[in-house]
């Protein structure tokens, strides 16, 4: 691709490292190559990537392109809109409350880590959030079983994480909302797992995780969220960059969008396309979590945090059974070309984010260290 013959840097793409990093995180490199590529030319428009009109035809496709992609490979119904907005998931903390409330009116919440607190905090500002299940006590090992919990009958709505990032817990059923719409924060999971769309009336996700760079967050949302928002804009409750019908009836572009990570997102798209779509993604995810987790159940050197029945498949946390030695683990495994390994500071230890851009091979250079470096320190 680089076809000029000007000396460069050696090894650029061999010298990454297997990279584990929470978010913003590791991105298939064919991917990182064609958004390298789109840098100077975008498209042959003759406009740089950074550098083009979000007006422009040329950008219209690639929005265009990206918004049938991701229909395509997450099976988003016809009638559901699909959103690209900017403030990232935090910002839908508090949009989907604003958007979907009306005066008086109350939200349940699943209340499952860091991120459902933080919903829930903002969902506050705006009307009544119910916490109807909280694991906080048990420092969030695991996630609500049916009949765990009881919908409060005047909710407008239930909110859940399908993926704690911090924890590293995850649900793998539907959660029961006792017939009331769904709302999710899939951000640390979608496109990675099974998901079904039509199940849930908005669905929010910073891409950063699974899905591209910072800064651009997909929304998805029903009719009936949609009408909901509707009459809150109506009756004129909803700031202009906090209304979904505002950003709806512009298809994303009422202000300039996030050109490059929506570029971004389309490349990432049409790699799961190319690479099995979502059956693909979910194979492939499902296979590097066994063997990372095959790895923590072998040995009681390790001790995994989340309770067994809601480990994710995503971030992978656990502890060293003798906590002096996680900092040794932690510079051993730097120095071995192994990145982004520190456990988030509320849950501390070890933390393996798996996303749909890290590939097995990154699993399993990080496994076979993991053995290495327990026997050493039995
Ligand atoms: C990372 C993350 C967020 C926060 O996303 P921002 O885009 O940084 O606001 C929210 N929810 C979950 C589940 C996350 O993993």
């Amino acid at each position: 691709m680089l076809k000029d013959s000007r000396p460069r840097p050696k090894g650029v793409s061999e010298s990454r490292i297997h990279n584990f990093g929470a978010g913003p995180a590791v991105l298939p490199l064919s991917v990182v190559e064609e958004v390298q590529a789109a840098m100077p030319n975008l498209n042959n428009s003759g406009f740089g990537l950074c550098e083009i009109s979000h007006r422009s035809a040329t950008f219209q496709a690639v929005i265009d392109s990206a918004m049938e992609r991701i229909r395509r490979v997450l099976s988003v119904p016809e009638d559901y809109t699909i959103l690209f907005l900017q403030g990232g998931a935090s910002t839908q903390f508090y949009m989907t409350a604003l958007n979907l409330m009306k005066p008086g009116e109350r939200a349940d919440f699943l209340e499952t880590g860091g991120w459902s607190k933080k919903a829930v905090v903002e969902a506050k500002r705006v009307g009544g959030a119910n916490v109807i299940w909280s694991d906080s006590e048990n420092g969030f090992r695991s996630v609500p079983n049916a009949g765990e919990y009881a919908v409060s009958e005047d909710s407008v709505y239930v909110h859940y994480t399908s993926n704690n990032t911090l924890m590293g817990t995850q649900y793998h059923d539907l959660p029961d909302s006792g017939g009331k719409p769904r709302v999710l924060d899939a951000s640390s999971d979608i496109a990675g797992v099974p998901l079904d769309v039509s199940a849930h009336d908005l669905i929010y996700a910073g891409a950063q995780k699974n899905l591209g760079p910072s800064g651009v967050t997909l929304v998805i949302l029903s009719p009936w969220a949609l009408a909901r928002a509707q009459e809150n804009s109506d009756a004129g409750r909803l700031p202009t960059m906090l209304d979904y019908t505002v950003h709806t009836s512009k298809g994303s572009m009422f202000n300039t969008p996030n050109t490059f990570g929506i570029f971004v997102l389309d490349c990432v798209f049409k790699w799961l396309e190319e690479n099995g779509g979502l059956d693909g993604s979910i194979a492939r995810n499902r296979a590097k979590a066994a063997l990372l987790y095959g790895e923590l159940d072998r040995t009681d050197f390790w001790t995994p945090h989340a309770e067994f029945e809601a480990r994710s498949w995503m971030n992978v946390t656990w502890r060293c059974a003798d906590k002096s030695l996680e900092s040794v683990f932690l510079t051993e495994s730097a120095a071995a070309g192994l990145g982004g390994l520190k456990g988030h500071r509320s849950v501390g230890g070890i933390r393996a984010s798996l996303y749909n851009g890290c590939p097995i091979e990154s699993v399993e250079a990080l496994v076979a260290f993991m053995r290495e470096f327990a026997e050493r320190h039995s």
